[in-house]
């Protein structure tokens, strides 16, 4: 059903759009997005960043952060569009337990429009979220790291895969482990069901938040022990590297 424009301002009144971190109106006739004071303020990764996963480092001559100088990391790189503080934090909250999938439209839209180059040149065959548990993404009714590999996929025109690999362990949530209790709770949590697919392949793991980068790891490491030929990463936000 096509919509007329009377019908689209009549929506835009019963449902007002919102800008996704402030939650100021959008006005009337405007497509949903990040409001342009927002777009000023948010805290978007800059230079000087880890040449790794991109957060950022406290001086030029800073080539890894902490965590990659720490850690083997499975993944070849990878990258975030936000750091995980303030308003970043609250909105990606409302998306992952309130029910706003909307926000994955609009917030996989940045990523594209500042990592598409990254993206392209990495030469990505495969889109892959991050999987939760079945049983938790049930009751959620949605894995917001699915929302935001299909919104990439459908934005670069790159294939994306929801069910190549799963989680096959309901683990504790991460944000109150220290940085070794991370590391064992993801450990093994997650088995490649089609291997076929995934084979030679140079994959794309989505997922919302980056803080030490264990979940993302496990998740690589898994994928190149079934025949993956390489990893990278893309978040939408990412914790600081000092
Ligand atoms: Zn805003
Ligand atoms: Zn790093």
């Amino acid at each position: 059903m096509k919509l007329n424009k009377l019908t689209k301002m009549l929506l835009d009144i019963v449902y007002p759009k919102r800008c996704p971190i402030c939650m100021e109106l959008i006005p009337i006739n405007q497509e949903e997005k990040i409001c342009e004071i927002c777009i000023e303020e948010l805290p978007y990764i800059q230079q000087p960043r880890c040449q790794k996963c991109s957060k950022p480092v406290f001086s030029e001559e800073v080539t890894y952060c902490f965590d990659c100088i720490k850690a083997n990391h499975y993944y070849k790189n990878g990258w975030a569009v936000w750091l995980y503080e303030g308003a970043i934090k609250d909105a990606l909250h409302r998306f992952k337990y309130n029910n706003n999938k909307n926000y994955g439209r609009i917030l996989s839209k940045e990523v594209v429009t500042l990592y598409s180059r990254e993206i392209f040149d990495a030469k990505i065959d495969l889109i892959i979220p991050v999987p939760l548990y079945r049983k938790k993404e049930k009751k959620r009714g949605y894995n917001q790291a699915g929302i935001i590999a299909t919104y990439i996929g459908k934005y670069m025109n790159i294939t994306c895969s929801h069910n190549s690999i799963i989680k096959k362990i309901n683990t504790k949530a991460q944000k109150n482990l220290t940085d070794k209790e991370r590391i064992s709770n993801v450990k093994n949590i997650f088995k490649v069901t089609d291997e076929k697919l995934i084979k030679d392949k140079t994959i794309l793991l989505c997922d919302d938040i980056y803080t030490t980068g264990s979940t993302i790891n496990s998740c690589a490491k898994e994928l190149l022990s079934c025949g993956a030929k390489e990893i990278y990463f893309i978040t939408l936000a990412i914790g600081k590297g000092f």
